[in-house]
């Protein structure tokens, strides 16, 4: 899987991002799955609006 240098989601290769566009990355750190982003603290945090799957960290 790669995780998008703007938002953080996980796709499996589909370049570019499904949800916002942007430039995918191999290089990648943490696993979030957001099902519920209205009540996730973390999510909050991180500013996810979307439900999925997230890397915490991409370079
Ligand atoms: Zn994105």
């Amino acid at each position: 899987m790669k995780a998008c240098k703007k938002c953080s989601m996980l796709s499996e290769d589909v370049d570019p991002c499904p949800n916002c566009g942007g430039e995918l990355s191999k290089d990648w750190q943490g696993y979030l799955v957001v099902v519920d982003h209205s009540r996730s603290e973390i999510a909050r945090r991180l500013n996810i609006t979307v439900n999925g799957r997230y890397a915490l960290k991409v370079r």
